[in-house]
């Protein structure tokens, strides 16, 4: 069945004190930023509320007749509503195939569970559809709704459904638990993950493994190289031709903060720093050269802007290393 992460334990212990005092609400609305797995979250609830012989933790026991049922996709008594592809919108007649489902009574377990994963996508009138349901609740049915963006909801629907939120982990227990996934990223990768993530370990491992995170480790690679002298501009330069060179300049610069960050924070020396706001000048010089023209040569433009790397890094302690063990 479902398993329980980490940083869900308070949120499901909330749940089941809610379930021993007879007080879960009729309708649920599961808030947190994406990546900490409020789907499954919301699918284990669902689980648990169908079986028929949880544990003392109100976990399901995955081998009674519900949840065999659950298991295989096919529970007369649950219903996953979904956008039918990636970044579309729940259509009312998706909301109507449930108003038809609640008259129904359970048939194999006490309640009937309804999930509507990401309900901020609901068109209107899927979500006024909704309300009319949210309006007469039906005792025996429990509604959980997931969202990333609650401000993207309907106030009215807020408002009839008890908010629970799931709350991002603490740095410690992510990075604990990616270890436990033997998640292979060094603690540089990670600090900038984490940022663009949220901190939310399913968006870090998803970031992680995205094309757009690989070509940024890609890049990195190039410009170290590039400061030390050790890649053929004119290969780089084909290789970056394939690259969106806004986005790519902007990364630089994202590299070139970090760098700067570290030497003056002291974890590496001082007199490289002058080196790299010249980079930084560089790439800034770039940009504005690509935002202004409407036809340049992007060849000319990324040769250019290798050769002033190049020289600037020859000229300092930036290529020193390199230079030395050469
Ligand atoms: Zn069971």
């Amino acid at each position: 069945m479902t398993q329980l992460f980490p940083w869900q334990q308070e949120i499901w212990q909330h749940v089941v004190t809610r379930v021993e005092q007879e007080r879960l609400p009729h309708a649920v609305l599961l808030t947190g930023v994406a990546g900490l797995g409020k789907t499954q979250f919301a699918a284990k609830m669902a689980e648990s509320l169908l079986c028929l012989a949880t544990d003392k933790a109100f976990h399901a026991c995955g081998l009674c007749h519900s949840c065999q049922l659950m298991l295989v996709g096919n529970h007369p008594d649950h219903l996953t509503i979904r956008a039918e592809e990636a970044g579309k919108s729940i259509k009312i007649d998706q909301i109507r195939t449930l108003k038809d489902k609640q008259s129904l009574t359970p048939s194999v377990a006490k309640w009937k569970t309804v999930i509507i994963e990401s309900a901020d996508a609901m068109t209107n009138s899927a979500a006024n559809s909704l309300l009319k349901l949210l309006e007469e609740p039906q005792n025996n049915t429990i509604l959980i709704l997931t969202t990333n963006a609650v401000h993207r909801l309907p106030i009215t629907i807020r408002s009839r459904c008890q908010q629970m939120h799931m709350a991002t982990p603490e740095y410690s227990t992510t990075l604990q638990w990616l270890n436990s996934q033997d998640v292979i990223a060094d603690v540089e990768q990670l600090q900038k993950i984490s940022s663009l993530t949220q901190d939310a370990p399913f968006a870090i491992v998803n970031a992680l493994a995205s094309s757009e995170w690989q070509t940024y480790q890609q890049l990195q690679q190039d410009f170290e190289q590039l400061l030390q002298h050790r890649i053929n501009p004119v290969q780089l330069t084909s290789q970056w031709q394939q690259l969106d060179l806004i986005k790519v300049m902007h990364q630089l610069l994202s590299i070139c903060k970090t760098r700067l960050k570290q030497h003056y924070s002291g974890y590496a020396e001082l007199n490289k720093s002058q080196q790299y706001w010249q980079i930084v000048d560089c790439i800034v010089d770039t940009i504005k050269l690509i935002s202004s023209a409407n036809n340049y040569n992007k060849t000319l433009l990324i040769e250019n802007f290798m050769v002033s790397v190049m020289r600037i890094a020859n000229t300092d302690p930036i290529n020193q290393k390199s230079v030395i063990s050469q």
